[in-house]
């Protein structure tokens, strides 16, 4: 505990209401959350509890309803939307089920791309990004396509693509949905070791509980509330709360 860095994101008291009139959903009820650097926390619940809009307001890509966030020390309270993509694109790298990546583009050109949308200087974006698909051991890849990837392999480079131009915090949507469990394991565990060498704080969004191993915290969400959390040094929290 007493080597404990301060969160790299905080949210307080977040709120969001979806939809309208009879439509109305209120997706989050209150929900606190802090993210702490150099760990793999992973968010379970059931579908329909609120995890993507939890993901989506944490990654600055929704606005909550009340309440309040912060990232890398910088409040979003006031921030218009170029304030809010501003932010995004410097602190929060993106993970999706479903890998995103531009079929026409190589390894490192999606990478690439990635690294120019965050404003990186032209001139550094190669070796940055050959740097990010080092550090998912995906360097014999580079010049390959998406579709000549495998499942894994596709959602390295995403995880490749969220590292470039470190942000501070990597949000993953269900990344191993799509992958078998061979493979959703070594996504897991690759978030878990991103999270430990570059100090980032990582959030993951699972419902594979033999990805739990991997966890430092698990957060438990059910009908926009949260309901459990736990650490990974006290397994019998994390079994009686988390785990279920
Ligand atoms: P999860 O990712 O846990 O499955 P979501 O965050 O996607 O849950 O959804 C939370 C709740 O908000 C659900 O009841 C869902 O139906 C509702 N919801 C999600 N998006 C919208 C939207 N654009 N408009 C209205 N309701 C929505
Ligand atoms: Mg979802």
């Amino acid at each position: 505990m007493t080597d404990e860095l301060p969160p790299i994101l905080e949210a307080k008291d977040i709120t969001k209401t979806l939809g309208s009139g009879a439509a109305e959903v209120k997706a989050l009820k209150g929900v606190n959350f802090d993210l702490v650097p150099g760990e793999l926390t992973l968010l379970m619940g059931p579908s329909g509890s609120g995890k993507t809009t939890l993901l989506s307001i944490l990654g600055c890509i929704l606005s909550p309803t009340s309440g309040s966030l912060r990232i890398a020390g910088l409040s979003t309270a006031g921030l218009d939307a170029e304030g809010m993509a501003n932010l995004r694109r410097q602190h929060v790298g993106f993970v999706f089920q479903a890998y995103n990546l531009v079929p026409t583009l190589t390894a490192l050109e999606n990478v690439m791309l990635a690294l120019d949308l965050r404003g990186a200087a032209r001139g550094d974006a190669p070796d940055l990004a050959a740097e990010a698909l080092a550090a998912v051991k995906l360097s014999h890849r580079e010049s390959a396509s998406p579709s000549k990837l495998s499942g894994g392999e596709k959602q390295r480079v995403a995880i490749a693509r969220a590292l470039a131009g470190s942000p501070s915090v990597i949000l993953a949507d269900e990344p191993t949905a799509a992958l078998d469990a061979e493979n959703g394991m070594a996504v897991m565990e690759l978030l878990a070791e991103v999270a430990k060498d570059t100090k980032r704080g990582v959030l993951a969004v699972t419902h594979d509980h033999r990805t739990l191993e991997y966890a430092d915290r698990i957060i438990r969400i059910e009908d926009g509330r949260i309901v459990g959390r736990a650490r990974r040094k006290d397994d019998a929290a994390l079994t009686a709360e988390g785990a279920h």
